[in-house]
């Protein structure tokens, strides 16, 4: 039976949201918190911008070191061989693409303007793939951008293409959120039983069904004998109206009625993870989770009104569909009311040392304090707000991976 695995795209789809982005340390975090919570594949970022390198380069590190394991860092390109160069050029042991291409006439016509015709579309891309391959890639999903408003045939056809070039994956990218349930399960079942490719189901939110098109995509693929990878962003922050919410869509392949009993998760997730991933995304994008988010809402337990207060005591399960604790919640957090002492780009020694002996690290020496303090100011430059813990203690436990992370050389 095949199954369904996560692959989030917070550190691609995420990050390039109009009006939002993320520091370096904050997509490592994030990619730290992505392996925790059992996610199979982080599309880690852009192997082909400059500023992206040295984060690229640390984060592999970070997983030949066992930090990041066993998630998979993928990378996105354009599926042209100029970016598959240049990706190589600049992140020599990047190994898992996803190489993308728009396919539908809108796209063609519209985008390339009568530059590129259809065959040309496939030429780009299965050049692209061989080039891949050709430079060391170990695995290649290749994306059909507006795949869900290009005709069914030249989707197969595309698929089939990239398949006999070697292709892991085909991406079903439904760029404008245009599918509903029943659309793309036709489509990504016909897709699967005809292309016979693993599909990944990248949906958006512009119709509010980002978090349902993933889920009958899924069941479209499996039904069609694939496995099935959902894309998902933490939050569901992306493009215009967001992507599929990755705690969302986890809570609706396992809990909505009767799905889990025929399609299974390949990899395990750790739900108790979601309460921490949420609140760590608000924090580093600057965007409140909203009150009535599935799950991690503030709302997502509350009850007020008498009936259902009544109900959710005699028992819980009166009004909730699952319990706050499986997803980390519930904990008291602590919120200083007092004094405060935090870090910054101009952060000195004593309150520096303060605040790392809170969280119980301690230096063995001035020299050593000192050098973690220089790199968390400099993380402190890029992120213009004072770090929270796990950042302090990523720092403090990886500090030449964190001298990485921060080197900025726009003009090397
Ligand atoms: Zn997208």
């Amino acid at each position: 039976m095949s199954k369904i695995y996560f692959l989030d795209v917070t550190n691609r789809d995420g990050v390039q949201t109009a009006k939002l982005g993320l520091s370096k340390l904050e997509k490592t975090l994030m990619n730290i918190y992505l392996n925790e919570i059992g996610v199979f594949q982080s599309e880690f970022g852009f192997p082909t911008t400059k500023h992206e390198s040295n984060y690229l380069k640390a984060n592999l590190e970070l997983a030949e070191m066992g930090v990041l394991k066993p998630i998979r860092l993928g990378g996105w390109l354009r599926a042209i061989i100029a970016d598959i160069e240049t990706a190589f050029k600049l992140v020599p042991n990047i190994r898992h693409l996803n190489l993308s291409i728009s396919t539908s006439n809108q796209m063609i016509q519209s985008k390339f303007q009568g530059r590129k015709s259809r065959d040309d579309i496939i030429n780009d891309m299965t050049q692209a793939v061989d080039a891949a391959w050709a430079h060391g890639a170990e695995s290649v999903g290749v994306n059909a951008e507006d795949a869900s408003r290009t005709d069914l045939d030249y989707l197969v056809k595309f698929g089939k293409a990239a398949k006999e070039h070697g292709a892991n994956r085909l991406r079903y990218c439904d760029t404008l959120g245009y599918d509903n349930p029943f659309t793309i399960y036709e489509t990504v079942r016909a897709l699967a039983e005809n292309v016979a490719l693993p599909i990944e189901l990248h949906c958006h939110g512009d119709l509010g069904m980002a978090v349902a098109t993933s889920l009958a995509g899924a069941k479209g693929a499996i039904d069609g004998g694939q496995d099935a990878y959902i894309n998902t962003t933490v939050n569901g922050i992306g493009e215009r109206a967001g992507n599929a919410d990755l705690v969302a869509t986890i809570l609706a392949v396992t809990k909505s009625k009767g799905f889990a009993e025929k399609y299974q998760l390949g990899g395990s997730i750790d739900l108790l993870k979601a309460w921490k991933i949420a609140k760590f995304a608000s924090y580093a994008f600057n965007v409140p989770i909203p009150i009535n988010q599935p799950g991690v809402g503030a709302n997502a337990f509350a009850h007020e009104c008498g009936i259902h207060a009544d109900g959710v005591l005699k028992d819980p399960e009166n009004y909730e569909l699952y319990g706050f604790e499986e997803l980390g919640r519930g904990e008291p957090e602590l919120v200083e009311t007092g004094r405060e002492i935090s870090t910054g780009e101009y952060s000195g020694i004593s309150g520096f040392r303060h605040i790392m002996g809170q969280i119980a690290v301690s230096f063995s020496s001035k020299e050593e304090a000192q050098e973690v303090l220089e790199l968390v100011r400099y993380a402190n430059v890029e992120a213009h707000k004072p770090l929270v813990e796990d950042e302090l203690l990523f720092i403090a436990k990886y500090p030449a991976i964190a001298k990485k992370l921060l080197a900025l050389n726009p003009l090397d």
